[in-house]
């Protein structure tokens, strides 16, 4: 990809070539002016870590309280192992990370792992509570084009929970783990948490032992910052409307 001299160019939009042609980004961050109640949606253990890991710590900076729900306990992470042992080996390092990162709280519904997408009134059901509870303004979750299927359906699984709720409709994001995003909206500077969300998912050691995610991620994050936000790394995300 060349750089040319265009990207600096403002549009009639306020927009420059470069954020037109990378998924229409903005500068702007998803961190408001005053401090918010954030919950994060993840698949498995792990999810939170590489797909929000800086984002997640750039609230908590703000003073933002943020909370993670996960929506299985990724029992086939670890499928020499009954499904018991797996989840608490998985959920302690989950309780782990989130001491790095500072979670106001972490909450695990234990549905199943890779057939979430059979469970998705089940899922919805149990999340719904969880949202009615918290009333978060900010909800971050899995992109629905992932390549996963847990991640695909996790969409569904919310707009389950919100429809049960009846409650007014939060403010989506996307974030991505195994499918990078063709199309984003927002890019968080992560540069200076990069450490702690590195030190955060080396907590999955379960997982990272099996896959070099400190790897993909990083060279992910780099690529974003590189590319989307002209920093060292960077998390990107798409905005998400609801049906
Ligand atoms: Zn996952």
């Amino acid at each position: 990809m060349s750089k040319t001299s265009r990207s600096k160019v403002k549009s009639a939009e306020g927009t420059t070539f470069l954020q037109r042609v990378l998924g229409k980004a903005r500068p702007k961050t998803p961190i408001e002016d005053h401090n918010m109640t954030v919950l994060v949606i993840a698949p498995h253990p792990d999810d939170e870590c590489i797909g929000c890991g800086g984002a997640i710590c750039r609230h908590v900076q703000r003073g933002d309280r943020v909370h993670v729900v996960f929506l299985t306990s990724g029992e086939l992470g670890l499928k020499e192992l009954p499904s018991e042992q797996a989840w608490n080996i998985r959920e302690q390092e989950a309780r782990e990370a989130a001491k790095i990162l500072k979670l106001a709280s972490v909450e695990f519904l234990r549905c199943p792992d890779w057939t979430l997408g059979d469970a998705i009134p089940l899922a919805s059901q149990r999340l719904a509570p969880v949202v009615r509870r918290l009333v978060p303004e900010l909800i971050y979750l899995p992109h629905p084009q992932e390549w996963h299927p847990d991640h695909k359906v996790t969409f569904p699984v919310l707009m389950g929970a919100l429809a049960a709720n009846g409650s007014a409709a939060p403010r989506l994001l996307g974030y991505e783990v195994w499918t990078p995003l063709a199309e984003f909206h927002h890019v968080e500077n992560i540069s200076d948490v990069m450490d702690t969300k590195l030190k955060a998912l080396g907590e999955h050691r379960s997982q990272i032992s099996q896959l070099d995610y400190v790897r993909a991620v990083r060279g992910l994050n780099e690529f974003r910052g590189a590319i989307a936000g002209r920093c060292r790394y960077a998390e990107v995300f798409q905005e998400l409307a609801i049906p």
